[in-house]
């Protein structure tokens, strides 16, 4: 019996990212977008001693990101992997030296995790999301993305738990209430997904071994999880998709872990 991969998501939203994977002998924290005080907090209550984790994997530099970034690495004193561009582009103190630049789309292993870089289409300088494999096992986190290219299609393959941005409903967000210049940037491909792509994501690609569909970094004011729920529910259901769990982050809520 393999030992199963845990995921424990602790924040999803533009107000902070935070997940934590582990596969039971390597632990390790994808993004910093929240204080160092309260990414240990939600680790302890779920059981996870921070001490414990062995690297941190940047995504890129919005500060929904790395805000926690400098604290929590200068305490960790562990490798910290993020592109040079990404690198570059962050306000570094001594942090830095524990900075393992890489290139986007290279494969890194740490530990006992196979870890798979990938090129996003975002707002930022050199964006990258990631799939995790040990065990048999392959998840996969793809946020902050314009629209899908077929490179990334193809990295998401045979993941067997995602979790996938589905960040606004188009509609909401254009009588929203956000200026005009900042709808055009969520919209465009290089920001964020829409539910609408999310359904259609589903229709054609997503594939038929993942079991578990976690929609997250939802915006407060474009979206609503039940609406998310919704249009993702009717693509599942239209492929028939019988063995596919979906669940969608509330982005004010702690969310449980998910094993794989
Ligand atoms: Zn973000
Ligand atoms: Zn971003």
């Amino acid at each position: 019996m393999l030992f199963p991969v845990r995921f424990l998501i602790l924040a999803s939203s533009s107000a902070g990212n935070s997940a934590y994977i582990s596969d039971g002998s390597t632990h390790l924290l994808v993004d910093c977008g929240l204080s160092r005080k309260e990414t240990f907090a939600r680790l302890e209550a779920n059981g996870v001693n921070p001490h414990c984790l062995d690297a941190i994997l940047v995504t890129h530099e919005h500060c929904d990101h790395v805000s926690g970034l400098p604290a929590i690495a200068k305490f960790l004193k562990k490798p910290v992997y993020l592109t040079q561009p990404t690198a570059a582009a962050l306000e570094t103190g001594k942090e830095a030296a524990y900075f393992q630049p890489f290139q986007a789309g290279a494969k890194l292993r740490i530990g006992s995790i196979d870890v798979q870089s990938f090129s996003l289409p975002h707002d930022a300088e050199d964006p990258v999301g990631y799939t995790f494999q040990s065990n048999d096992r392959k998840v996969g986190i793809c946020t902050d993305l314009g629209y899908m290219p077929d490179s990334i299609r193809f990295h998401l393959q045979d993941c067997d738990m995602l979790l996938l941005e589905s960040n606004h409903d188009l509609e909401m967000l254009k009588v929203g209430p956000y200026p005009w210049s900042l709808k055009q940037r969520v919209m465009s491909r290089r920001g964020h997904l829409s539910n609408d792509v999310v359904s259609q994501y589903i229709l054609d690609d997503i594939s038929p071994r993942t079991r578990k569909l976690v929609l997250g970094h939802l915006s407060e004011q474009n979206n609503f999880p039940a609406l998310a729920h919704m249009v993702a529910a009717q693509a599942i259901d239209r492929r028939g998709l019988s063995n596919l769990d979906l669940s969608v982050l509330e982005p004010r809520q702690l969310h449980p872990f998910i094993e794989i």
